[in-house]
């Protein structure tokens, strides 16, 4: 059995390997405390379990090299916004041609048009637009379909995460009647309610869904195909065809948000096993670590777009900012969607990813762990908990912060990254066998350890 003490063992061990090994991380995160808040540029690289943040020095493929010249094997891939390896060729230098060229200039360009031409053939959806962020794709969708239905209300499902997005930081917590809707307790600075305008459900809640959506005042669903914020939960068989038709019988518009599930194979999850939503939000990879996301829709859903735009008066709109859709954001995404994202690169990724699970497993079953993994395509995430969540609040239960941050931290010792919020493996088309090989290898090493 894994006792709380032995993980407070080696939790205190490995703090002090990682103190020694990373002396000029160390440092930096000392001189940077002096005038970044907290010692870094943006409060969630804190989030890391290591005493301090490993400093980057540069990373490629799916290798990241940091400021003491260590090198580590990366499944974390910048929490999927390089899940398609770092610096691939095509990606860079685009980017370096249109460094010279101008980055952003309010217009259009021609890579542009061809842009929208190959996501209508990728994704399958024929109408798009550009944002700077996965978030403020989530935002605007929202905007969109309230105007469009003239809904107020949205419904998400206990456990999600859409980005930076106040409408859906609603969360399903138990109450002494049962589970009642609260608005997330760790936001900073939230002043309004938006309990009365988003609906909150738990995922595959067949019952639930039906009741909301029957009522008819839902603009839209606003969903991941497969939770991925909250471990990962799988739909279960047919819920995700429920909820389609569910959707297209009460004039509720069916959103996914395939920022992380573009990892479930070409296309995304929609594609890759249906169905098909009206409308889709994708961010992080599609730039390959370029800011910028985008959001595509059907004809009909543009249709009732343009007759809304047209029927407002001018001025803004709330939907967009300064360097949405500039002219770096489109060649990034111009050279991934190209050259980057294809179907060679998914062979290679779901390859992997089965070598991994199977790996994963065969620790498990050597230790008799009470643990499971939960895979879909190219993202593997190891539970320590012995069955699958099928809702949000199962998978919150499932959750094992000490001990998971001590298995990552040994990880990390041994030149392994994994996602710091997540046991999330993503699996690029730079990574190799071996580099699987090692994690398995280590993590079985980490169980050993840990069980002593
Ligand atoms: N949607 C999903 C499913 C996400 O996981 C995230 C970020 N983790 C976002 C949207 C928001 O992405 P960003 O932080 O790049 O805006």
């Amino acid at each position: 059995m894994i006792t709380d003490a032995s993980i407070d063992r080696t939790a205190e061990r490995e703090a002090a390997a990682f103190c020694a090994a990373n002396p000029k991380s160390l440092t930096l995160a000392q001189q940077a405390s002096t005038n970044w808040f907290q010692g870094v540029p943006f409060h969630w690289m804190l989030d890391w379990p290591s005493p301090a943040p490993l400093v980057a020095a540069h990373a490629q493929g799916a290798v990241l090299t940091t400021v003491d010249g260590r090198k580590l094997d990366d499944f974390c891939l910048g929490d999927t916004a390089s899940m398609f390896g770092h610096s691939p060729k095509p990606l860079a230098d685009a980017i370096a041609k249109q460094a010279g060229e101008g980055l952003s200039y309010m217009l259009p360009t021609e890579k542009g048009v061809e842009l929208g031409e190959m996501l209508a053939r990728m994704f399958g959806l024929p109408r798009w637009q550009v944002t700077t962020t996965a978030s403020e794709a989530s935002r605007a969708v929202i905007r969109w379909c309230r105007g469009i239905t003239g809904r107020k209300k949205i419904l998400i499902f206990n456990g999600c995460y859409h980005g930076a997005v106040d409408d859906v930081f609603v969360d399903l917590r138990a109450h002494p009647s049962g589970w009642e809707p609260k608005m997330r307790a760790s936001l900073i600075g939230q002043v309004h309610d938006i309990l009365p305008t988003t609906s909150v459900i738990e995922f595959n809640d067949l019952e639930a869904l039906e009741r909301t959506l029957k009522r008819g005042d839902i603009a839209c669903v606003l969903a991941e195909p497969v939770m991925t914020n909250v471990g990962m939960v799988r739909d279960a068989p047919g819920y995700l065809e429920a909820l389609r038709r569910l959707c297209s019988e009460t004039g509720t518009i069916l959103v996914f948000d395939e920022t992380h599930t573009i990892s479930s194979g070409y296309g995304g999850h929609s594609n890759a096993f249906g169905p098909k939503p009206d409308m889709m939000v994708i961010g992080k990879s599609i730039g390959g670590g370029i800011s910028t996301a985008v959001y595509g829709f059907s004809d009909e859903i543009a249709e009732r777009m343009a007759k809304l735009n047209a029927s407002r008066p001018s001025g803004h709109s709330g939907i967009g900012t300064t360097l949405s859709a500039n002219a770096l954001a489109i060649a990034a995404m111009h050279a991934m969607v190209g050259k980057v994202i294809t179907h060679d690169a998914y062979r290679h990724m779901l390859e992997l990813a089965r070598r991994l699970v199977k790996g994963i497993e065969s620790v498990i079953e050597t230790h008799r762990l009470p643990w499971h993994v939960v895979n879909v395509g190219a993202r593997v995430e190891f539970v320590c908990a012995d069955r699958p969540s099928t809702n949000g609040s199962e998978a919150r239960a499932a959750m094992h912060p000490k001990l998971e941050a001590a298995i990552h931290l040994y990880l990390a010792n041994r030149g392994i990254l994994l996602a710091p919020f997540h046991n999330m493996m993503l699996l690029s088309p730079a990574t190799q066998e071996g580099q699987v090989d090692r994690l398995v290898h280590i993590l079985d090493a980490a169980v050993t350890e840990f069980l002593e």
